[in-house]
């Protein structure tokens, strides 16, 4: 009697479903599909990471950089925070496809001249590119190989190093320095300058470290100059150069690299006086004493980098929620870029 009544009903529904309009059936499967995700976590939480991704990279687009903290410049970066400090998104296909997307527009904005004053793009961590009408100098370049996987690719490096003109290398850890990326701008004939413990080796780099502040002009290929100015920086123990670049027009970025040291504080508290006046100082958002820092460098404007750094476990990747906490007891004006942005500096 049961299996009768299985044999029936199975049946009707069978018949039933033939009579069904086309439109019904979409409408179905539309609905079937929002729930698709029933006993499947963790195919669900990869679509939410997707999703998410994609609107913080739209949010980002639609809401360029600017000085202070907007609500929406906040709430991409703070999403994108909680997805990168939760490992089970690390390196998987809403991850690469949202670093694509965001390099991408990076390379397709190079093409460009830019007229007036120096674009600074952060294209990840503390890679950093400042362009002029003149001079395009990169500092710290890589592609980030971190085990057996690798934030950018070869090729969309290649595209970013053709671009420019010379790099500079803050110091001696795997997130700032890449082999194959010093390779790319030196067999293009293109200047990098290097602290003296970096690939000691390759004796095409400019190995530059002193005890004392140095400045010197350095002439690169298409025939302009850049004034440098090395300021003797320590992450700790290891040596880390702070370069403060003046490019032909004028303009002054410096780069401190992972600057965390209580002794150096005493020369920086007047470093101010070494250099020309800083138009941005890119600085790492853990540094030692930040305002401090600030204060004796007293650029116009401050950018922070070294958030979400992929190659740390979470507790040191720096969330960008941190980094707001911290700028927004600063006086000078600050700017907060997430991976592959950039900021008109003047
Ligand atoms: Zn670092
Ligand atoms: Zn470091």
């Amino acid at each position: 009697m049961k299996r009768l009544f299985c044999t029936l009903v199975c049946v009707g529904g069978i018949t039933l479903s033939t009579v069904v309009p086309s439109t019904v059936q979409a409408q179905e499967k539309k609905t079937a599909e929002k729930t698709a995700y029933w006993g499947k976590s963790d195919l669900y939480l990869q679509k939410q990471a997707s999703v998410m991704l994609n609107l913080v990279d739209q949010a980002l687009d639609e809401n360029p950089p600017v000085a202070g903290a907007p609500m929406t410049r906040k709430l991409a970066l703070y999403n994108f925070d909680a997805i990168v400090h939760e490992t089970k998104y690390d390196y998987t296909e809403p991850f690469n496809t949202f670093v694509k997307s965001r390099i991408d527009k990076v390379i397709a904005d190079l093409q460009k001249p830019v007229k007036k004053g120096m674009r600074v793009y952060k294209l990840y961590n503390e890679c950093v590119v400042a362009r002029t009408k003149s001079v395009t100098i990169a500092f710290d370049i890589v592609r980030r190989k971190i085990k057996t996987n690798q934030i950018f690719s070869d090729e969309d490096i290649q595209k970013i190093v053709d671009q420019c003109d010379v790099m500079f290398l803050t110091h001696n850890h795997p997130d700032h320095v890449d082999p194959v990326v010093v390779d790319m701008f030196l067999k293009a004939g293109k200047p990098v300058m290097a602290t003296a413990n970096i690939l000691k080796k390759k004796t095409d780099i400019l190995h530059r470290r002193s005890d004392k502040v140095t400045k010197e002009t350095l002439k690169l290929a298409n025939g302009k100059e850049l004034l440098v100015t090395i300021f003797p920086g320590h992450q700790s123990e290891l040596i880390n150069n702070i370069y403060a670049v003046t490019t032909p027009e004028k303009l002054t970025i410096a780069h401190a690299g992972d600057q965390y040291n209580k002794e150096d504080m005493e020369w920086i508290a007047n470093a101010k006086n070494d250099v020309p006046k800083l138009n941005a100082l890119f600085i790492n958002c853990w540094t030692h004493r930040m305002s401090d820092v600030i204060a004796g460098f007293n650029p116009k404007v401050v950018i922070t980098g070294h958030e979400n750094e992929m190659g740390h476990t979470i507790d040191h990747r720096e969330a960008f929620w941190l980094t707001f906490q911290k700028m927004e007891q600063i006086t000078t004006p600050y700017v907060v870029m997430g991976w592959g942005e950039w900021y008109n500096v003047k």
